[in-house]
């Protein structure tokens, strides 16, 4: 039977992302449909958001691998055996596995550096909350399109899962990056399992005929896949930029 994936690394770049402000704001302590900022924090949103885009670099090196045993809490896959707690439970019955690290790069990092040395706090503060929210919409973007390559060959694909959170341990990223090595983008691991650049994350999804897909309301609210027949709900914003629309605050 002919493989449904290839199974080689491919390096993803010059990616279109759209960050979503909500995410942004998220990161500055702001509860979604509870809390409204101000004109002043908006206007600080702007500035950010508009500094942000300049300065990052999305990309992302991925890879699916065939699951060549699943136990309880554990994956085997690449001769590499992950230990995730309740995974089993959580994804179901799964026989492929995607593996990613995004990152926004380091230029923003710095800039946020920058600020605070000059004591430009509030940009400073909002700006690194801008690069939070942008690799998350990243790590987005790439679940998405993860689902987007599986779905039309009738594998549903689970939600992500990251080292470090949850009751992941973190120090599964070696695991994570021996299927998955961040060095093509320029990511690398310090001793204690951290990611450098600072804006980076790790992460794996999974994909199976019989796959559990309860998160689709949420992943599918900000997928720009069109006439999707999986699709659960409209599509409230994307975290893909349009190519012909410049970004802009939803
Ligand atoms: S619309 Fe939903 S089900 Fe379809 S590819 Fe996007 S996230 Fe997956």
């Amino acid at each position: 039977m002919a493989q449904p994936f290839s199974t080689r690394l491919r390096v993803l770049t010059a990616l279109p992302l759209e960050i979503d402000p909500d995410e942004v704001l998220r990161f500055q302590g702001y509860k979604k449909a509870v809390d409204r900022p101000g004109p002043e924090v908006l206007a600080l949103l702007d500035e950010a958001l508009a500094l942000g885009r300049a300065l990052i670099a999305p990309r992302a090196v991925v890879r699916w691998l065939g699951v060549s045993r699943l136990g309880a809490g554990t994956i085997e896959t690449g001769g590499v055996v992950l230990t995730i707690p309740s995974v089993d439970r959580l994804w179901g019955p799964i026989e492929w596995l995607a593996a990613a690290v995004c990152t926004i790069g380091d230029e923003l990092e710095r800039r946020v550096a920058e600020l605070w040395e000059a004591r430009e706090l509030p940009l400073a503060a909002m700006l690194d909350s801008v690069g939070s929210g942008a690799v998350e919409s990243l790590a987005e973007y790439v679940n998405d399109l993860f689902c987007q390559e599986a779905i039309p060959l009738g594998l549903p694909v689970t939600n992500r899962v990251s080292p470090g959170y949850g009751s992941w341990d973190v120090r599964q990223q070696t695991a994570l990056f021996a299927i998955c090595p961040g060095d093509p983008i320029g990511v690398g691991l310090n001793e204690a399992c951290f990611m450098t650049p600072v804006k980076s994350i790790s992460l794996l999804a999974a994909a199976g005929a019989r796959a559990k897909v309860d998160h689709y309301f949420s992943q599918c609210a900000r997928c720009w896949m069109r006439d999707c027949a999986y699709r659960r709900t409209p599509a409230r914003k994307s975290v893909h930029r349009k190519p012909s629309s410049p970004p802009s605050r939803e």
